[in-house]
C-alpha cells in the first residue's frame, strides 16, 4: 500500500493550511474530511459574521476579499473553496476516520471507506462536533437543538436561547427580529464580555427595553413538550415555549484523541499534550492543529492565531527528514 509522507484529519481552515504547505514543501500528503469542505463554516448559522477580519483568516497570505472589514459564512465558504480547487489540494470529502493505529514507523489510518498508511498523521478536527450537552430531562426533544442556522423558522413561535455567548446572542436577535417571542436564559448575571463589541450595545439595549426576555443567573431543569422549567436564584418559573436553542458550546472530540493515545496535560480544561513549538503529541509523528488544541478551553485558539501551526508542523516533518 502506499505510503503518504502526511495525512491530515479535518479539512476546516487549519487543515486547508496544512495541506498548502505540505504541497508547498512538496511532501505527498492527503486530507481526509468527513463532511464537505469546511465543514464546520458550512454549519455556521447562514447570517453569521466572523469577529475577525478577512485578513486574519487568511491563508498562505492569499488575499480575502470581504464587501465588509469582518467577512459572513458565505464569504468563508467562497475563500477556501477557491483556494482548495486553486491549488488542487488532495483531499477525500464525506470520509471518516474511524480509527489510527501505529505500528513501528508507520500509521494504519482506517476510514469509512479506505485504509491509508502514512509516516506523519496531522488532527485538525476541530470541536465544532459535540456540543456542551444540559444533561436535564427533555434535552433530546426534536424542539431541542445545540445548533442554530435561519431565523425564519422560528418566526411567531416562543423560543428559548441559553447562553450568552456569541452563538446565543446572535440566535437572539435574529430570531427576535423576525419576529419570534425571545427568551434568554443565561448562567451567569450578565451578558458574556467576549461578545462581539458591536453586538453587546444592541442586545444589552433589547433586553433593557424588554424586547428580548431574560432570566440571568439561572438555568433550564426541565424541557417539555410544551413549556420548560426555570431554575432562578429565587424560583422555579414554567414558561410556555415551542422551540430551544441550547447553544451552551462545544467540544472537542475527547473519545477520538483517546482512542489515539493522545494523553491529556490538564484533567481541568482537558487540553491535549503536546509540544508548542513542533505541536506533536506525546506519539512520535502525531501532530495537533487548529482549535482541537484548546481541550475544553475552545476560545484560546481561532483561525487568526493557529493557522501557524500549519508552518510549525510541516517545518517539524520536512527537517526530521
Ligand atoms: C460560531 C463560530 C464563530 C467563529 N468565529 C471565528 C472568527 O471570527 N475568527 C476566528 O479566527 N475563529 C472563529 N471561530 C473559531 C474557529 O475559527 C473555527 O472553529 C474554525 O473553524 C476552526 O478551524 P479548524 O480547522 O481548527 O477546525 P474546523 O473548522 O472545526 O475543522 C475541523 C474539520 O474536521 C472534520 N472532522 C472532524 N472529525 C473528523 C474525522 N473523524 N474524520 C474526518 N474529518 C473529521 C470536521 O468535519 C471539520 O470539517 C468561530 C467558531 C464558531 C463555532
Amino acid at each position: 500500500m502506499k505510503k503518504y509522507d502526511v495525512i491530515i484529519i479535518g479539512a476546516g481552515p487549519i487543515g486547508l493550511a496544512c495541506g498548502l504547505e505540505a504541497k508547498s514543501k512538496g511532501l505527498d500528503y492527503l486530507i481526509i474530511e468527513k463532511g464537505c469542505l469546511v465543514n464546520s463554516i458550512y454549519n455556521y448559522p447562514v447570517n453569521m459574521q466572523f469577529f475577525s477580519s478577512s485578513e486574519r483568516l487568511e491563508l498562505d497570505n492569499i488575499p480575502f476579499i470581504s464587501t465588509e472589514k469582518k467577512p459572513r459564512r458565505n464569504e468563508a465558504l467562497e475563500y477556501y473553496r477557491r483556494i482548495a480547487f486553486h491549488a488542487e489540494l488532495n483531499i477525500r470529502l464525506f470520509e471518516t476516520v474511524m480509527d489510527v493505529q501505529k505500528e513501528s514507523n508507520t500509521f494504519n489510518i482506517q476510514t469509512s471507506k479506505n485504509s491509508y498508511t502514512a509516516q506523519n498523521v496531522v488532527i485538525a478536527t476541530g470541536f465544532y462536533d459535540l456540543p456542551n450537552l444540559m444533561h436535564i430531562p427533555g434535552e433530546s426533544l426534536p424542539k431541542v437543538s445545540h445548533y442554530y442556522n435561519d431565523p425564519h423558522y422560528y418566526a411567531g413561535m416562543k423560543v428559548v436561547v441559553v447562553g450568552a455567548s456569541n452563538s446565543s446572542v446572535d440566535a437572539a436577535l435574529e430570531c427576535y427580529r423576525k419576529g419570534a417571542d425571545v427568551t434568554m436564559v443565561v448562567r451567569n448575571d450578565s451578558i458574556g464580555e467576549t461578545v462581539k463589541y458591536w453586538v453587546k450595545p444592541d442586545i444589552e439595549n433589547r433586553i433593557a427595553e424588554g424586547s428580548i426576555a431574560v432570566f440571568f443567573n439561572s438555568c433550564l431543569s426541565d424541557i417539555k413538550e410544551d413549556c420548560v422549567i426555570i431554575e432562578t436564584e429565587t424560583e422555579t418559573v414554567t414558561l410556555e415555549n415551542d422551540f430551544v436553542l441550547a447553544l451552551t458550546g462545544y467540544r472537542p472530540n475527547f473519545g477520538f484523541l483517546k482512542q489515539l493515545g493522545i494523553e491529556i496535560a490538564d484533567e481541568e480544561t482537558q487540553t491535549p499534550t503536546y509540544n508548542k513549538d513542533t505541536m506533536e503529541t506525546n506519539i512520535p509523528n502525531l501532530y495537533l492543529a487548529g482549535v482541537v488544541c484548546g481541550g475544553l478551553n475552545t476560545h484560546l485558539w481561532f483561525i487568526e492565531n493557529s493557522r501557524v501551526h500549519a508552518k510549525q508542523i510541516i517545518g517539524h516533518i520536512t527537517t526530521k527528514g
